[in-house]
């Protein structure tokens, strides 16, 4: 009698656990229902494609190339290229006295020695630098706020004047 009433009430606590354990296991089903939801199977069937993993890559390289170091000129040369297989002149020269960048004139000479304080006002306008430049076919008259060359063939700037701390700004 005694057993008889353990086995119903061991029984009745089997049920209700099997009851618990199913109402545990409806949630994770209700959870599971958005997979046949034609919309997360589109996501799955991308995120799971292999093709589309190697096109996101393939789209990423071409970002991760411009990424790269600028290229920055080892020798700063200035003046026109004399040859096509010459060092083509630095575009983007910079000063490091004055931290300015240089300009150049192209057919222009610098008329004389031409002073710092002159530089130091009126660099970089052309307008206003114009008073000290006279025009010469094929000379290059660059400056930047502290310092000034002119050459008519290619260089490099170390070579043409000792003064120059010009160096290549990268590009
Ligand atoms: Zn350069
Ligand atoms: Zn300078």
């Amino acid at each position: 009698m005694l057993d008889e009433e353990m086995d119903a009430f061991l029984k009745s606590l089997e049920e209700e656990e099997e009851g618990s354990t199913k109402s545990q296991k409806q949630p994770p089903k209700r959870k599971t229902k958005p997979v046949n939801d034609p919309l997360a199977d589109d996501l799955d069937s991308i995120l799971n494609d292999p093709d589309f993993e190697t096109d996101r890559r393939k789209s990423e390289k071409p970002t991760k190339l411009q990424r790269n170091p600028p290229k920055k000129c080892s020798v700063v040369y200035i003046g026109k290229k004399e040859s096509p297989i010459s060092q083509v002149s630095c575009p983007n020269i910079r000063c490091m006295k004055c931290d300015c960048g240089v300009v150049c004139f192209n057919d222009f000479d610098w008329d004389g020695n031409i002073e710092y304080l002159f530089l130091r006002n009126n660099y970089p306008d052309f307008e206003r630098l114009k008073s000290r430049l006279k025009p010469v076919k094929g000379v290059f008259a660059y400056a930047c706020q502290c310092n000034s060359v002119s050459v008519n063939k290619q260089t490099s700037v170390n070579s043409v004047k000792n003064s120059l701390k010009w160096f290549c700004g990268s590009h």
